[in-house]
């Protein structure tokens, strides 16, 4: 079959070429089934944490997102090859109607090295045919130690003495894929002890940690987050991990159940750890209780890791020092470039070799703020009207060292590049 374009240096491609030339299978779905098992072993051994199939007019181009972002494995002919139909079949997904479509979500597993990995599927139909993506949901990884995520001792020193606390609110924001997690499940594993209860209710669950309870939230039941949050009030909790906070009735449940002697968990889509306090309060808490039951908040991002075999010595980019001064946040990028300028750092950039997929990262780690709540927050957040501009002003005295200098840190130490800095703290 001649149309596969194979996109940059993959193995799978090859493969991919190799089993439809020597492979001498008539049928096309049996065929077809080979290859996504072929695909699902791929996105495995690399690390991938979704894979997208992308209809177009001829063609299905497959995509795995590593490390965060999307990277085209190859191109293929999708009506020759309806690999895409073999992954709605192993979803348990009705068979397609020839007109209307409709969007589906399902789940299968898959067994490598007899270990099985879950797949969740989603369909949405687009106008080319299925769009499908499967994320990778291996639940018998183990979490990583909080110590090997990225966070620097003060920040890890800060983390422990906060959820040592018998019961309050902690929060992790940060945008979707960025740990935020990760971080959580870790937090649980240090806490985890034979005389707590641990409970956590996810969507989806990511880790399954020994002694801890978890749970997947499921809105067609009518199991939601608020919902299953009183459900494991009754169910004699110490320890809640509460995926997201979105809306005011599971706000008001988690800030009771933090004032009632539960230590709480739980993220805020918010871009930074003051617009989490400013998220909360739009959501009509009532603010002393939120005052009183908040110990920290923390937003965090992941900045992909430089490949150590082919990353190069570079100086800080003028353009990005330019960049910096206009970051909005005039006492953030202060900060940031001084902290530039001070250090005589070793900044490295990207550069791309065999043993990185010619991309010039490879792994991901940690950059993060985090606002411990003192007096002077607590006062400022206890207040009826929510002024952001005194919120930062009280964060600022707080001492917090903002996202930006944390990942420029990691920038002078050589870890990661300023691109990739600029990349990353840009979002929100
Ligand atoms: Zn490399």
């Amino acid at each position: 079959m001649s149309d596969i374009q194979p996109a940059g240096n993959t193995g799978l491609a090859a493969e991919f070429q190799a089993m439809l030339s020597n492979v001498r299978e008539r049928d096309v779905n049996t065929m077809s089934l080979k290859l996504a098992n072929m695909i699902l072993r791929h996105a495995i051994l690399l690390g991938a944490s979704d894979i997208h199939f992308d209809p177009k007019h001829e063609t299905t181009i497959l995509r795995f997102r590593i490390d965060g972002l999307l990277k085209d494995q190859l191109t293929y002919p999708k009506n020759t090859l309806p690999i895409v139909a073999a992954l709605r079949v192993a979803a348990g997904f009705p068979p397609k109607a020839a007109v209307a479509y409709t969007p589906e979500d399902g789940r299968f597993e898959f067994i490598i090295d007899g270990r099985s990995v879950q797949f969740r599927v989603s369909s949405f139909p687009s106008i080319l045919g299925d769009k499908l993506v499967l994320r990778l949901l291996d639940l018998h990884k183990t979490a990583p130690s909080l110590g090997h995520l990225g966070f620097s001792a003060p920040q890890l020193a800060q983390i422990n003495k906060i959820t040592r606390q018998p019961s309050g609110l902690f929060i992790v924001s940060g945008m979707t894929g960025c740990g935020k997690s990760t971080t959580l499940n870790c937090i649980l594993g240090e806490l985890s002890r034979p005389e707590l209860n641990i409970m956590t209710l996810e969507d989806p669950v990511e880790y399954v940690l020994p002694r801890v309870t978890h749970a997947q939230i499921n809105y067609r039941a009518g199991f939601g987050f608020a919902e299953g949050l009183r459900c494991i009030l009754r169910q004699d909790p110490n320890i809640i991990l509460l995926g997201e906070i979105r809306d005011a009735e599971t706000a008001e449940t988690a800030i009771r159940a933090a004032l009632t002697g539960h230590l709480l968990l739980s993220t805020v889509h918010a871009p930074s750890s003051v617009g989490v306090i400013h998220r909360l309060k739009c959501m009509n808490v009532e603010p002393f209780l939120l005052a009183s039951s908040l110990l920290g908040v923390m937003s965090q991002r992941l900045v992909r890791l430089l490949c150590p075999a082919c990353s190069e010595a570079a100086g800080p980019d003028p353009d990005f020092i330019k960049g910096l001064e206009t970051v909005r946040d005039p006492a953030q990028s202060h900060r940031a470039l001084s902290l530039l300028k001070q250090q005589g750092g070793n900044f490295r950039k990207a550069k791309g070799c065999p043993a990185c997929g010619m991309t010039g990262y490879k792994g991901r780690t940690v950059v993060s703020e985090l606002l411990p709540i003192g007096d002077t927050l607590r006062s400022v957040i206890s207040g009826k009207e929510t002024d952001i501009v005194e919120l930062k002003k009280a964060a600022e005295k707080s001492g917090m060292q903002p996202l930006l200098c944390d990942a420029l840190d990691k920038a002078a130490q050589g870890l990661t590049s300023l691109e990739e800095v600029s990349r990353v703290v840009s979002e929100s």
